[in-house]
């Protein structure tokens, strides 16, 4: 790895591509830290544009937005990971772009990004890549049910995935196959989901944030806990595979690194973000640094800050349909902090926001929360 060692001073200007909320607390950070944020994003007015400098709006495979991205921007970073391979070629040609294209290139595709996790040392759940029905049957013979079927490209928040949990259960998975390569994946019945988001500066510097426990409802997060209720040293275990993967992917800029833990305190790597995450968001209020100014640092070069814990609690996701239980209970912002992401539509299981609680009396956050969420 070669080191880019080139420093933007505050003063520059940070170019975006992708304008959602993870785009909008990164230029929030960026602008804490006195750089100028430029965004390029589809949607004009989007939550990331509604806070920067400069607003470019183009679709993301248009080479004429990200050259006016690049006209006006010092160094390049995004938030959005389905950026096309020609356009990702311009930028890493013609543009400073720290991160580099490989490891996106890489974590785009679920067979490619199993492929470098285990190249790297670390264990994914037995899986077979499936390109036709026949194919699928064959898979089903070898990793057998439930499994679950997810598209290689282009799937979150669940969407591109279905259990499989018979043998006639192949039919409705056809859908997923016109789609284009599929993963059969073995249904591990884990004991936990756990995150570590690590960081890693053009100048070399690495750090991870805590390890945080995921809940997961209707296979979109809902819940993180900090720190999460693991072992100390199966924590410890966490953060050195987060770091393994880094070195061995040469990452520069933020991973976050999804994990299924079992009873046996086995960890398996679930996959792969090659950006800031939803289950970081508790850094914002929990942690000395948050995951977004982390991020800035990392890609401008700068010292990497210190990413110790200040305080327990848990996050909690607000997806369209909860807006109203937010608005029923204002009096949760009493211990917590609220954010909202500047949507203009509040759709199903669109994320809007999350809200912070700043408490050590975790188990009983997690059952108020659950009573207003009607979560059992
Ligand atoms: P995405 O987050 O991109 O939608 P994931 O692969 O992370 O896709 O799947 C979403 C959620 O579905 C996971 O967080 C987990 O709760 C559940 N899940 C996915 N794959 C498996 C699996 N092989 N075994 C058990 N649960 C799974
Ligand atoms: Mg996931």
């Amino acid at each position: 790895m070669i080191y880019l060692n080139r420093q933007i001073s505050p003063g520059s200007t940070i170019g975006i591509i992708g304008g959602g909320q993870l785009g909008r607390f990164m230029a929030i950070a960026a602008k804490n830290m006195g750089y100028n944020v430029a965004v390029l994003d589809p949607t004009p007015d989007s939550p990331c544009g509604q806070v920067s400098d400069i607003e470019i709006t183009s679709p993301f495979h248009d080479l004429e937005g990200i050259k006016r991205l690049a006209d006006v921007s010092d160094v390049i970073t995004y938030e959005f990971e389905n950026i096309d391979y020609e356009a990702l070629r311009w930028i890493e040609k013609n543009t400073y772009l720290p991160q580099g294209s490989q490891l996106l290139l890489q974590t785009q595709d679920r067979k490619t990004e199993k492929q470098a996790i285990t190249n790297a040392g670390c264990r994914v759940v037995p899986y077979q890549v499936v390109r036709s029905q026949e194919e699928l049957t064959a898979a089903i013979q070898k990793i057998g049910l439930p499994s679950v079927l997810k598209t290689c490209r282009g799937g979150y928040d669940g969407k591109g995935q279905y259990v499989l949990k018979t043998i006639e259960d192949q039919v409705n998975a056809q859908d997923l196959l016109k789609s284009g390569e599929c993963v059969l994946e073995k249904w591990l019945p884990f004991d936990k989901e756990i995150s570590v988001i690590v960081t890693r500066s053009s100048n070399g510097e690495t750090k991870t944030f805590p390890v945080a426990e995921n809940i997961h409802r209707n296979n979109i997060l809902y819940q993180s806990i900090l720190p999460a209720r693991i072992q100390t040293e199966v924590a410890e275990e966490a953060e050195q595979m987060a770091i393994q993967l880094a070195n061995k992917m040469d990452l520069v800029g933020t991973l976050a690194v999804e994990m299924f833990l079992t009873k046996e305190n086995e960890i398996f790597i679930n996959e792969l973000a090659p950006r800031p995450h939803n289950s970081g968001h508790y850094s914002l209020d929990l942690s000395i640094t948050s995951q977004f100014e982390q991020h800035v640092r990392a890609v401008c070069g700068l010292p990497l800050g210190s990413t110790a814990l200040l305080q327990t609690g848990v996050m909690v996701n607000l997806l369209g349909q909860d807006l109203n239980i937010l608005e029923e209970n204002f009096s949760l912002l009493k211990d917590a902090k609220l954010y909202l992401y500047g949507k203009k539509e509040a759709k199903t299981n669109r994320k809007m926001g999350h809200m912070t609680f700043l408490t050590e009396a975790i188990e009983q956050t997690e059952k108020k929360i659950n009573e207003l969420f009607g979560v059992n």
